[in-house]
């Protein structure tokens, strides 16, 4: 099916695992055709780290403590 634009040759390809993707070789002038990248290269890790992030959660905690420790002081001054 698939008609090497290098040499030009009919299904001259063959499938090779290579670096997690599999890409296609020509037998007659080894011209590499990627074809399909592996899932692991799509997902970002962008994505992944911003639901784990542990700094960002640390950020929350003391931005939790900030607020009830302003709080506190608030009912205080407005206690006497
Ligand atoms: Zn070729």
């Amino acid at each position: 099916m698939n008609k090497c634009p290098n040499c030009l040759a009919n299904n001259s390809f063959t499938k090779v695992q290579k670096d997690g993707s599999v890409i296609e070789i020509c037998e007659y002038c080894n011209t590499i055709n990627e074809v399909t990248t592996a899932t692991k290269a799509i997902i970002t890790p962008e994505n992944k780290l911003k639901s784990t992030d542990p700094v960002d959660t640390v950020v929350h905690v003391v931005y939790f403590f900030f607020f009830v420790f302003i709080f506190c002081i608030i009912i205080l001054l407005l206690d006497q």
